[in-house]
């Protein structure tokens, strides 16, 4: 990440971020209330590195980010190790998470492997700034939120991808567009 003068000063996070319009979702984890078999479920049917954990998916309000790995060796450790643990057993990213429940099977507590600073911008932050702190952090991935609320993320390589288009085209146009 090298060249950030080939940012207009008009290129803001939300034009780098993911998803577009057009594209799914962004993938979160709530707090509470997903099960094992649930995450599970999202590890398998996508394959992004990491999961912005959220309050609940009305609020979208960010706890953390998780990463993919980290979550696959835990809740594989889990399985293995911790007794009684099922597919229904829920998941806690929680600080104290509730008593274990006279029923059910038990929980499984995951806040440790939490990164509970994620880096965080605006959406209206201009990516020269946010390229010059990806560089100075050597951050592989940045959350975006607009009113506390979560928005996107843009990875390293969004940035490399959207740096190739912005050079692709006519030189005017990334510099007063
Ligand atoms: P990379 O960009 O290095 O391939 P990822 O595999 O994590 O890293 O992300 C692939 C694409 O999906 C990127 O465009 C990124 O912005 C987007 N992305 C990453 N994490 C998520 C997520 N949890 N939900 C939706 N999109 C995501």
């Amino acid at each position: 990440l090298e060249t950030k003068e080939e940012y207009g000063h008009k290129t803001l996070a939300q034009d780098v971020m993911r998803p577009r319009q057009s594209d799914p979702l962004l993938v979160v984890l709530t707090q509470e209330g997903m099960s094992v078999g649930e995450i599970e479920g999202v590890i398998a049917d996508t394959d992004y590195s990491g999961f912005p954990v959220v309050v609940s998916q009305e609020s979208q309000r960010l706890v953390g980010f998780v990463l993919r790995r980290d979550l696959v060796i835990s809740l594989d450790n889990a399985r293995k190790r911790q007794d009684g643990v099922v597919s229904a057993s829920l998941v806690f990213f929680l600080e104290h998470a509730p008593p274990q429940p006279f029923s059910g099977p038990p929980v499984v507590k995951l806040r440790g492997i939490l990164d509970l600073s994620p880096f965080t911008v605006t959406d209206h932050t201009p990516m020269a700034i946010a390229v010059d702190i990806f560089r100075k952090l050597g951050l592989r991935q940045c959350l975006v939120t607009h009113n506390g609320r979560l928005l996107g993320i843009i990875t390293k390589k969004d940035i490399l991808k959207h740096m190739a288009q912005m050079s692709n085209r006519d030189p005017d146009s990334i510099l007063f567009n």
